[in-house]
């Protein structure tokens, strides 16, 4: 398999699953207990804790373990809502469901909100920001890199303006963490939200930062795992991979954001001299190396990615005509895309399984694929960006 599709999950770095190992078989001792046995797999879950915060730039106890992205979304905007128990609460069109839906959650119980657009790039405007700013404000939670088109936000502009005013900032860097430099010291961020299983660790575990002296309520009620803030015996195999997936990050992101860039880019051309009528999504120079989203006019994504995956490669979509919606991606359409076309985008995320056959490959198969299906599409082609929505004839 062609595997274009690292946003979505990467594969476990297969270092990763050694150091994981032995978490899961001879060293399954509960790290609460006192016997040294579990005090060793304790001392394991820290030096985990320890890799994670200097990939940040944090201290290690201001690093709790959480299940994902999802979790640490969720306790973050949450968590601080709860802990002011009212309030206004800013984020962008363009979350990732696990803070737009919390954000709404909120809504429903007495927290207001504004949704803060982007413009045709896909990228917020921080002075929106600052006018969306009230005395009720508590917290700003705007994504590092979406996960759809790969637009980096200015954060570190955007914090500013939150903390000249008071307000937390809170980012979700799932898709950032592991790949390009973070430093939330340096970057202004109060709280930070990633997932192993978007850096080549394991699914199911993750971590919040949260600066030292932010308050917030716990999500998760239980033991005293995490300092009382998230209970729940640990996940110590998946914490172990957090970890070692941390490390191996530190150590290799510099080498391997060139190398994928290189193949992005090449990908990129490839399909722009092999396909008309393509529009590529997000800023050019203001995104993540590692992804591509594209619009091929007059068909449907959904159409290309099983062909696609009839030759092998795994690449997805930014609608939802899968899942039985005919909505289009809510990213896309933020940037101002109309729905017609917005259907027939795709996005290819690569990563360190990407190699340049691959994306040889790629450039080879989808033009007579995109020829084929213009040919039975039931799409006007006067240019007026207007057609029929999830439809090939
Ligand atoms: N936030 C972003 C930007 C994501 O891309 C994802 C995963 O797709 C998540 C949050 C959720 O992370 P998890 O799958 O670990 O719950």
């Amino acid at each position: 398999m062609i595997y274009l599709d690292h946003n979505a999950t990467t594969p476990v770095d297969p270092r990763v699953f050694e150091a994981m190992k032995p978490y899961l078989t001879e060293k399954y001792e509960n790290p609460s207990s006192i016997y040294r046995a579990g005090q060793d797999v304790s001392k394991a879950v820290n030096d985990a804790r320890d890799a994670l915060a200097g990939l940040l730039g944090a201290r290690p106890g201001e690093v709790y373990f959480t299940s994902g992205g999802t979790e640490s979304d969720n306790t973050a905007i949450k968590g601080v809502a709860l802990n002011r128990g009212s309030g206004h609460i800013i984020t962008s069109s363009i979350e990732h469901p696990a803070v737009i839906e919390v954000v709404k959650w909120l809504e429903k119980r007495g927290f207001t909100a504004t949704y803060v657009g982007v413009d045709s790039d896909g990228i917020i405007d921080p002075e929106e920001v600052r006018d969306a700013i009230t005395d009720e404000t508590i917290i700003v939670s705007v994504m590092h890199a979406n996960n759809e088109v790969g637009t980096l936000q200015p954060i570190e502009k955007i914090a500013e303006i939150a903390h000249e005013k008071g307000v937390l900032f809170h980012t979700d860097a799932v898709q950032t963490t592991g790949k390009i430099e973070i430093d939330v010291g340096a970057m202004g961020i109060d709280l930070l939200s990633l997932s192993a299983h978007k850096f080549y660790g394991p699914k199911g575990v993750g971590a919040l930062y949260v600066r030292k002296g932010v308050k917030f309520d716990p999500c998760v009620h239980g033991g005293h795992q995490e300092r009382g803030v998230r209970g729940g015996t640990e996940n110590v195999a998946g914490v172990i991979g957090l970890g070692r997936a941390a490390g191996i990050a530190a150590a290799e992101m510099d080498g391997e954001s060139v190398r994928v860039r290189k193949l992005r880019d090449k990908l990129e051309g490839g399909l722009a001299a092999g396909i008309s009528d393509l529009r590529f999504n997000g800023h050019r120079e203001k995104r993540m190396f590692n992804t591509a989203s594209v619009i091929v006019k007059y068909v449907e994504g959904e159409a290309m990615l099983l062909k696609l995956d009839y030759h092998g490669i795994a690449a997805s979509s930014g609608s939802a005509c899968t899942s039985g919606s005919l909505d289009p991606s809510h990213v896309l359409l933020a940037m101002g895309i109309p729905a017609p076309i917005a259907h027939g985008s795709l996005r290819f995320s690569l990563g360190r399984a990407t190699t340049e056959e691959g994306v040889d490959k790629v450039i080879e198969v989808l033009p007579p694929i995109v020829e084929e299906l213009r040919a039975m599409s039931a799409f006007p082609r006067d240019g007026s960006e207007e057609g029929r929505a999830c439809g090939n004839a």
